[in-house]
């Protein structure tokens, strides 16, 4: 196979270990993919605001920076990109706070390869399913790239952060999306006990969305979170 340069996913891979980050290179690009590696958190974020990768490969162990903070910029400013955490330490409490920062998933050291490429795999394949499509629910059509909804013909007038909110709940329609996911993933934010801001943009987004006199489309799960209901 000859993939086309332009079509095959680009992946940056920030990690300052020698060793590490020339074998990923070489293993990446070996693989079809359009490979860049960095050697630290200043020039990964540079490389990721000049070129956004689909996929950044992150080691958290980083010279210059907290690389929870490196995950954590890249994920606000480019939502879309996938972080796919290198860590170190196993400790749980680094893996879920590497995920509360925006990673999709991690993988600790020492990995093999072949595990590696298997999770990148999977991880561009949901990217791609997750990104093509339109959704419909009932009479609710959400459109994530264009960043438009509508209810019936009538498009929704949202406010960036009520779109989000709707298009993260739709993703999930029918399952509770937690509070704390609500506001790391829209908020980009750690959940420290207030959500009065997260409750004040369900309320608002309730008023457009729900037609008068009919049950909310937003269930609320106390003190759990919220489910986007299917019809
Ligand atoms: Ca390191």
């Amino acid at each position: 196979m000859s993939p086309d340069p332009l079509s095959s996913p680009s992946i940056l891979v920030i990690e300052d270990d020698q060793r590490i980050g020339a074998s990923l290179e070489r293993a990446l690009g070996g693989s079809g993919y359009r490979a860049r590696w960095e050697r630290s958190g200043e020039e990964g974020l540079r490389a990721c605001q000049a070129d956004p990768p689909d996929l950044v490969l992150l080691d958290l162990g980083l010279p210059d920076m907290d690389g929870l903070d490196v995950c954590r910029e890249i994920h606000a400013r480019h939502p879309t990109v996938d972080i796919l955490v290198l860590t170190a330490r196993d400790e749980e409490l680094d893996v879920v706070l590497g995920l509360d920062a925006g990673a999709v998933d991690y993988i600790t050291k020492p990995f093999r390869l072949a595990e590696l490429l298997a999770r990148i795999r999977a991880q561009l394949r949901r990217h791609g399913e997750r990104s093509q499509a339109t959704t419909v629910c009932g009479d609710l059509r959400v459109d994530p790239e264009a960043r438009r909804a509508w209810r019936g013909e009538e498009e929704l007038e949202l406010r960036a952060k009520e779109f989000d909110l709707l298009a993260r709940l739709v993703a999930d329609t029918g399952s509770v999306v937690t509070r704390e996911t609500l506001m790391s993933d829209v908020w980009d934010e750690h959940w420290f006990g207030s959500t009065k801001t997260l409750d004040f943009h369900i309320a608002a987004l309730r008023r457009k969305l729900d037609r008068d006199g009919a049950p909310s489309r937003i269930a609320t799960l106390r003190g759990v979170g919220y489910r986007f209901e299917s019809a």
